[in-house]
């Protein structure tokens, strides 16, 4: 499924390739924001056709951070577009297979990680980062800001009143909390990057988890490093 957020916005959001997200902002930068799921390529390519978008047309793949619900249909993709692939440094190494995904150090994540991993976590193909984001970097009409925690080399772009937030925040029906600190591996710097956020102007926040959350989110995020206790 596929729909454009707000009416003439051209940024459109793309669910049902499991559950995150996908992104998809039109002219000028025909870029995919994440790539859900293993198995999704198929799903993602028909989603755009209904917007009158062809394979080829998609210029970038923009990755959020390396792990599996957001990279699984990267590979077939990138296949079927010949999109340039764009990560951080610090995730594109996962992307590229040159660092091994490590389950974590807790229990229940480590459960959770090996139920992932049967599902094809760790099998994905690896696939090569062809342009290094790093913060700062504009590319196209995004600028990107460096967002660590959750991975090492998460990102966020902004791009006029949007942020495309990937797993640094879950929403909720008031506004915002942390993503559950066993998907996160480094809480602190996790809690500083949100307070990173939180000074940046926008309206709309399009998590990974989440549908957009379009009212006053940069206020919400104040409020939530107000309610985590973050100071810079
Ligand atoms: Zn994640
Ligand atoms: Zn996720």
């Amino acid at each position: 499924m596929i729909y454009e957020i707000g009416k003439t916005s051209g940024i459109y959001c793309i669910e049902g390739i499991g559950n995150a997200r996908a992104y998809f902002v039109g002219a000028p930068d025909f870029a995919l924001i994440d790539t859900g799921v293993p198995g999704k390529a198929n799903a993602i390519v028909s989603a755009l056709a209904q917007i009158g978008i062809q394979p080829l047309q998609v210029k970038r793949i923009i990755l959020t951070h390396h792990h599996w619900d957001h990279v699984g249909s990267l590979w077939e993709l990138q296949k079927i577009t010949h999109a340039e692939v764009c990560a951080h440094p610090r995730d594109a190494d996962y992307i590229t297979g040159k660092r091994l995904r490590r389950s974590p150090r807790q229990p229940l994540a480590r459960v959770l990680y090996g139920l992932f991993s049967l599902l094809g976590a760790q099998k994905l193909p690896p696939v090569r980062v062809e342009r290094l984001l790093n913060e700062g970097d504009h590319i196209g009409s995004f600028t990107v800001i460096h967002t660590p925690g959750h991975t090492p080399g998460h990102i966020c772009l902004l791009r006029g009143d949007y942020l495309f937030a990937g797993d640094l925040l879950f929403a909720t029906a008031g506004g915002f909390r942390e993503t559950p600190h066993i998907f996160t591996a480094d809480v602190k710097t996790s809690r500083l990057s949100i307070a990173h956020i939180a000074e940046l102007n926008f309206q709309v926040i399009l998590v990974g988890h989440q549908p957009p959350h379009v009212v006053k989110s940069a206020e919400r995020v104040r409020e939530l490093v107000r309610k985590i206790g973050v100071m810079e």
